[in-house]
């Protein structure tokens, strides 16, 4: 049986970011995956250009049973220290709205540095590897029983990421890890994941399909987004709806403002005075795409003139404007979110190492566990934080 000081289960964001940081420290580090490929969620981030953190990381933008939980370890390695290491590699960057940081040329330039940083703290990455059994010895050692030899450790490192892209091998494999040594695991949803229509939605609404306007979106607890809104064949979708999808739950509405900002009555009132005799549908299709306004109002009503309006009715479709109340069926579920919700209960881990509090020698990082990030770079900034906070324990 091959001994190392630390094996780390999953060769992802948080995996490789926390193998580089204990490798420089003389640690030897040997990193097991059962896939092909190293970093393949990062490959497919932000359309192949790896949205790899935000200029403005805060504890408000990640969502966690225990908002604490996040405070140290992001103040122990922030974006700056991210960018500086991407800098570095001279992978050349660009900012987009919201800070969002992404590579000029390709993800590939994240993966590429970031198993050059391995390859440099002398890691050992075995790829193709199943573990089929994982126990801890009596003198607190780790063995693992894999389908590629035998290995035992004195720290083990879980970082196999969420469920989202099963496609992409995710696995629940890490929950039954914290399981088996005794941890609780909160119950999991698809975050950052488009909304689905009801059937009877899907006639009205899936002509609109490809249409995107800007919104502010808010949830039953009183979350709000303002970003853009994408209507598509299966649902909503765009930045606004895949942000508050954090936040949802089964069987609560959401509201929909499509005046962001605006005051959808004194906009009709100022549009009455000025313009009398318009019709509401050229009115409101001065405001909002003209398909749009035709799927949400009835067609003798977009006929009328303003002036045919009563101050009721004005007020009716102001509030359909600002502050549209739909009831979506679902979401897309793992298929397509970016990220999982819930996961190893934060409660049972050191914020300041990962590690777990009553099984020394066992860390979590990343993903698996209970700390989503909002859409923008925060969920990679958590897999490089909580890697390197682990890194430098183990
Ligand atoms: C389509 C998409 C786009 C995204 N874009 C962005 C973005 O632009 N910016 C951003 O911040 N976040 C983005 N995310 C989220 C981000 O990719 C994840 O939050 C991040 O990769 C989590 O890092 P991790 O190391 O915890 O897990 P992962 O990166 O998922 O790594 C987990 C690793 O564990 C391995 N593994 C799993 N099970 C086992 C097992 N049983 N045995 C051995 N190995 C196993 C996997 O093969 C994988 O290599 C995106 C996600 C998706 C799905």
């Amino acid at each position: 049986m091959k001994h190392h000081d630390v094996i780390i289960i999953g060769a992802g964001a948080a995996g490789l970011m926390c193998a580089a940081t204990a490798g420089y420290r003389g640690r030897d580090v040997l990193v097991l995956d059962n896939a092909k490929q190293a970093g393949r969620k990062i490959l497919i981030s932000g359309g192949g250009r790896c949205n790899f953190t935000n200029q403005k990381v805060e504890p408000a933008n990640f969502i966690c049973g225990n908002p604490h939980f996040v405070k140290s370890a992001l103040a122990r390695y922030r974006s700056s220290d991210f960018i500086e290491l991407v800098e570095r590699h001279g992978i050349e960057y660009h900012e987009r709205e919201h800070g969002q940081l992404f590579c000029n040329d390709s993800a590939k330039d994240i993966v590429t540095m970031l198993m050059t940083e391995c390859e440099w703290a002398g890691n050992k990455i075995q790829l193709r590897t199943e573990i089929t059994a994982v126990a801890q010895q009596e003198n607190g050692h780790f063995t693992l029983i894999t389908s590629n030899g035998d290995f035992s450790c004195e720290s083990l490192v879980i970082a196999t990421g969420g469920l989202s892209m099963p496609k992409l091998g995710a696995s629940p494999y890490g929950y039954k890890i914290a399981q088996q040594f005794g941890l609780k695991v909160l119950p999991t949803q698809a975050g950052l994941v488009p909304f689905t229509w009801h059937a009877e939605q899907k006639i009205r609404f899936e002509p609109l399909s490809g249409i995107a306007v800007p919104s502010t979106i808010t949830a039953a607890d009183g979350t709000q987004f303002t970003e853009a809104l994408l209507f598509t064949h299966r649902g909503l979708s765009g930045p606004a709806v895949l942000q508050i999808s954090n936040y949802w739950q089964p069987g609560e509405a959401i509201s929909i403002n499509l005046l962001p900002g605006e005051n959808a009555l004194e906009k009709i009132e100022l549009a009455l005075k000025n313009h009398p005799k318009q019709s509401l549908r050229n009115t409101l299709s001065h405001w909002l795409p003209k398909r749009l306004v035709e799927a949400l109002f009835e067609e003798v009503q977009l006929d009328k003139a303003l002036n045919q309006l009563g101050h009721g009715e004005r007020e009716t479709l102001a509030d359909a404007l600002n502050n549209w109340s739909i009831m979506m069926n679902g979401t897309e579920g793992y298929r397509t979110a970016e990220v999982t919700l819930g996961g190893v209960d934060t409660n049972e881990l050191s914020s300041k190492t990962m590690q777990a509090n009553n099984v020394t020698g066992l860390f979590f990082i990343g993903e698996v566990m209970d700390v989503s990030g909002w859409l923008g770079g925060f969920n990679f900034q958590w897999a490089w934080a909580s890697g390197v906070a682990a890194g430098l324990a183990v």
